[in-house]
C-alpha cells in the first residue's frame, strides 16, 4: 500500500484522469494527496475529491511566484471553503523570484500561510526551490511543527537538522536519476521519509508526463539505496503519510 503524498491532479496534463486513477490503483497506490497552488483551481479540485472520495485528498496552497495580495486573500478563503488535509504547497522560490523586494513579499506571504496552517491545526507541505535553508529558518521561527518538505533541493545537512526536529521529507520519483535526491534518501532515516510523484512533473523518465502509478519507482530506489526490503519502505512511508495528514483509509 503506497501513498502519493504530493501530486497535482488538477493539472491540464491529466485530461485522462479516470485512466490515471485506474492505473494508480492497479499499481498499489492506496491514496493520492493532490495539491493546488492557485485558488482558481479550487472548483476543479473539489470535483475531483468528490468523485474520488476516500482516495484523493486535498491540500490547498499558494504558488510562491503568485505574489499579489488578492491571491493571498483568495488562498485564505479557499482554505476555509475546502475539506483539506493540509496547507500546501506554500513556501519560497528563489529560482523564479530573485529580486530582493519581491523576495521580501514572498517571505511575508509564506509567514502568513504558516500562521494560517498552525491556527487551523493543519500540516504544511513546503516548496523551497533554491531556498531550502531559508525556508527551514522561516518555519523554525514561526514554530511550525507538522512539516513536509517536498522535493527538497537544499543541503542534506540542513535536511538532517530538520529531520531531528520531526520534519518529514518526501522523495520524488525523479530520485531514479537525481544524485541530490539519492543522497537525501541515503542519509535521512526512513522514519523521516514519505514518497511523492509531484505529477505531472518529476517523472522517473526525463521528459515524460509523470503520474501516481509511477510511485513504485521511488519506493524501489529508496529500498535499493538504503539496502532494506521494499516492503519496509512502503510500510514506513505510508504510516508516516497517514499519521502526518491524519488520514484513515
Ligand atoms: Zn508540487
Amino acid at each position: 500500500m503506497l501513498i502519493d503524498v504530493h501530486a497535482h491532479l488538477t493539472d491540464p496534463a491529466f485530461s485522462d484522469l479516470p485512466e490515471v486513477i485506474r492505473r494508480a490503483k492497479a499499481a498499489g497506490v492506496a491514496a493520492v494527496v493532490t495539491s493546488i497552488t492557485d485558488p482558481a483551481d479550487l472548483p476543479k479540485a473539489k470535483s475531483i475529491i468528490e468523485q474520488y472520495g476516500g482516495y484523493v485528498f486535498l491540500t490547498v496552497g499558494l504558488d510562491p511566484a503568485l505574489l499579489s495580495e488578492e491571491k493571498l486573500s483568495e488562498f485564505r478563503s479557499a482554505l476555509k471553503a475546502s475539506p483539506i488535509v493540509g496547507v500546501g504547497e506554500v513556501g519560497l522560490d528563489h529560482f523564479y523570484v530573485r529580486d530582493a523586494p519581491l523576495m521580501e513579499i514572498q517571505e511575508r506571504h509564506f509567514r502568513e500561510c504558516i500562521r494560517d496552517a498552525i491556527s487551523m491545526d493543519k500540516p504544511l507541505v513546503i516548496h523551497s526551490r533554491s531556498a531550502g535553508r531559508k525556508a527551514l529558518e522561516v518555519l523554525y521561527s514561526e514554530g511550525a511543527e507538522r512539516v513536509l518538505m517536498h522535493a527538497f533541493d537544499g543541503k542534506v545537512g540542513d535536511a538532517l537538522a530538520a529531520a531531528k526536529k520531526g520534519y518529514f521529507f518526501s522523495i520524488p520519483t525523479s530520485v531514479v536519476h537525481s544524485d541530490q535526491k539519492q543522497k537525501l534518501a541515503r542519509l535521512l532515516p526512513i522514519e523521516s521519509l514519505m514518497l511523492e510523484t509531484d505529477s505531472p512533473v518529476l517523472s522517473p523518465v526525463r521528459g515524460e508526463r509523470n503520474e501516481p502509478a509511477n510511485l513504485i519507482h521511488s519506493a524501489r530506489k529508496v529500498a535499493e539505496i538504503k539496502r532494506i526490503p521494499l516492503e519496509k519502505v512502503v510500510e514506513a512511508t505510508s504510516a508516516n503519510a497517514l499519521s502526518f495528514y491524519r488520514i484513515t483509509l
